[in-house]
């Protein structure tokens, strides 16, 4: 493991931090076994987002005695409600749950408070004008956060808040997908920026601006979805038509400017140990370059990244879940046992969808989700009953 500064909250940090995301589900076993081999592999960040109750006393278990190991970044304005993630802008609420969040980690202080998924000007005023941001400095006042942060998909939003001066770490949503969506371009030119405005590449200028800026201010950048939740890994799903490897999706990350860590959502401990082979591996097998050798690049958009942030729904419908399910068996000829046992162990699926499109706009990605959710409905209709 390599170790950076987290920009100007001085932490020292492991590159390849480790996501929680994945905990969800998982034994305290589990849960202590994944902690075991992180700790084993150098790993000493982690982001736990997660609301919900066992996968934080899991966790917290997983901690006991090497709470010192790590450094946290613990989400605020996560909760569960009505057996759901959901975001929330309500103070109590919000205090309730990171109150809980504490006593369930058995801690007393968490390194990085984030708050969580702030996407638009509207929600920004709801964090940044409100008792959640005065909250926020209050727990750093007090020392039961070290430091603030944010967490966003979005470029603009988030340079508002990194030019604020009020957040010091920015957990953002970075790959090549997100960063470019044509492809003509020398690679050696684009991988330096050069003239990009001159160049044919579309390379998201905003997200250029908001890297530099958190380079320059010492604003840390933590990137969540490195990997595209999984779809940059195949030719099939991944927009460029062409399969990345997890070490290279981790070293397009590390060579963004800003970028301090990139959280991989690990679920095995094979996991952990594919994350960290990144360092094993010669320069020429981290090279990223041959995504851009074909001219069919698009952007993410319209594209699920199994995320959840839509929810959330009124039907419980495990939306992310739903959609996967409904992606992975629209990539097979014929339903697979699996896919199809899977989907129909959710409390909830397609069927129950009312078609209210309250979660739509909560993607940050612009997903059609009733129509996904019909899609579900005809490809897993016949073996509903
Ligand atoms: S529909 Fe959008 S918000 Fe919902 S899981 Fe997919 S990408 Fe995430
Ligand atoms: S459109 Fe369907 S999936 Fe979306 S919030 Fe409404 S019921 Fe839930």
């Amino acid at each position: 493991m390599k170790y950076r500064i987290l920009g100007r909250t001085g932490l020292k940090v492991g590159e390849i931090g480790l996501g929680g995301e994945w905990f969800n589900g998982l034994s305290a076993v589990a849960c202590t076994e994944i902690i075991d081999s992180a700790i084993e592999n150098g790993m000493n960040f982690i982001d736990i987002f997660m609301p919900q109750a066992p996968t934080r006393d899991n966790l917290g278990i997983a901690l006991d005695g090497r709470r010192d190991k790590f450094v946290i970044q613990g989400h605020l304005c996560t909760v569960f409600e009505d057996e759901q993630y959901g975001r929330t802008r309500d103070i109590v609420k919000t205090k309730k749950s990171f109150n809980d969040l504490l006593a369930r980690l058995h801690t007393n202080y968490i390194d990085i408070g984030m708050i969580h998924y702030v996407d638009s000007d509207e929600d920004y005023a709801s964090v940044f004008n409100t008792e959640i941001i005065e909250y926020a400095k209050e727990l750093k006042s007090n020392g039961v956060i070290g430091h603030i942060g944010m967490s966003s998909h979005n470029p603009i939003i988030a340079l508002k808040a990194v030019e604020s001066g009020l957040i010091d770490v920015l957990m953002f949503s970075i790959n090549p997908a997100y960063d470019m969506e044509k492809s003509d371009t020398d690679i050696e030119d684009l991988m330096e920026y050069k003239d990009f405005k001159e160049s044919d590449w579309i390379v998201d200028e905003a997200r250029q601006q908001l890297y530099t800026a958190c380079e320059n201010l010492g604003v840390a950048i933590t990137v969540m979805k490195p990997l595209g939740a999984g779809s940059l890994l195949s030719a099939e799903s991944s927009p460029f038509g062409v399969a990345m490897t997890v070490p290279q999706c981790i070293h397009y990350g590390l060579s963004r400017n800003g970028v301090k860590v990139v959280i991989v959502g690990c679920h095995t401990v094979p996991e952990v140990v594919e994350a960290v082979r990144y360092y094993d591996l010669p320069d020429e097998l981290k090279n990223y370059g041959h995504i851009f050798a074909t001219n069919n690049a698009i952007n993410m958009t319209g594209r699920c990244m199994y995320c959840n942030h839509c929810q959330p729904c009124p039907s419980h419908i495990d939306i992310a879940a739903v959609t996967k399910f409904t992606d992975l068996a629209s990539q097979q000829d014929a339903l697979p046992d699996t896919v199809k046992q899977h989907y129909f162990a959710m409390k909830t699926n397609a069927d129950n969808c009312i078609m209210c499109g309250k979660c739509e706009p909560n993607c940050p990605f612009g997903v059609k989700i009733r129509e996904n959710m019909k899609k579900a409905r005809l490809i897993f209709s016949c073996d509903s009953k």
